[in-house]
């Protein structure tokens, strides 16, 4: 098995990669050796490929691509107690500084010095093995397939959205942006207790799997209808109790408003 690796800018080659910094491949301690089973391709491994950056991170050199994933451990650390050779995992993309003051506030996601996968000038895991730590490498139970394992990590985008928002039962929510990442925040919207999630797209196909994934997601097409409208009739002329931005689309931040 090979690795996909970005050479530069709409340039990809499935290759070997000696290249990987034989540090990061050593088993330290607390370390796990996972086999790669399955990897999701990210909007930002696409837009790595098709503009050569993103805002301050910049392909300079080649770059393997991918952060979401799941496997099977290989191997394990000599301190590592929670896995096992054979375990079927998913993995945490981002590693903190465990020493920094985000990740001392239990704010590891937003440590500034996280090493996070597929973003230069940190490799990602589309290739056929990888160390990582015990600490942020989950393991699987029987029921969930290597395919859903490595949605956990978009899933989890929507699952944080929720509990920052403070979703309450009963709540009505719309979800700008039909995108995997708008899908995975209506649902965790539904899970948290809202009881109806407006979504809202431009391409009917995406509007199309929103409203096949649960009966209190209502599609709503920006294109065709109107938005506020469908909202305000549904809810007594009161609006919903949150937003959720998934689009990215600059106008669509201030209609959130
Ligand atoms: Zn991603």
């Amino acid at each position: 098995m090979k690795s996909l690796v970005l050479e530069k800018k709409q340039a990809l080659s499935l290759r070997d990669f000696p290249a990987i910094d034989k540090a990061e491949e050593t088993l330290a301690p607390h370390d796990v050796r996972i086999k790669i089973h399955t990897v999701g391709i990210c909007g930002s491994d696409v837009h790595y490929y098709t503009h050569g950056h993103i805002a301050p991170f910049v392909v300079n050199a080649p770059m393997i691509l991918g952060h979401e994933a799941s496997g099977t451990v290989i191997e394990v650390g000599t301190v590592v107690t929670s896995l096992k050779e054979g375990d079927r995992v998913c993995m945490e993309p981002g590693i903190p500084d465990p020493s920094s003051k985000a990740t001392r506030l239990g704010l590891y996601n937003i440590d500034p010095a996280v090493r996070f996968w597929a973003t230069p000038p940190v490799h990602g895991i589309l290739r056929p093995t990888c160390v990582h730590p015990e600490a942020f490498t989950f393991k699987l139970p029987d029921n969930v397939s290597f395919a859903e394992a490595a949605m956990v990590e978009p899933l989890a985008v929507g699952v944080h959205a929720a509990t920052k928002a403070r979703v309450r039962p009963g709540d009505n929510a719309v979800v700008l942006g039909a995108g995997p990442i708008g899908l995975v925040t209506a649902l965790a919207a539904l899970a948290a207790g809202c009881a109806r999630v407006y979504v809202t797209d431009l391409a009917q196909r995406k509007l199309d799997i929103a409203g096949s994934l649960s009966p209190a997601i209502v599609p709503v097409n920006a294109q065709s209808e109107n938005l506020v409208d469908i909202v305000l009739s549904h809810t007594d002329g009161w609006g919903v109790d949150v937003v959720f931005e998934a689009t990215g689309f600059p106008p669509c931040c201030q209609s959130c408003l």
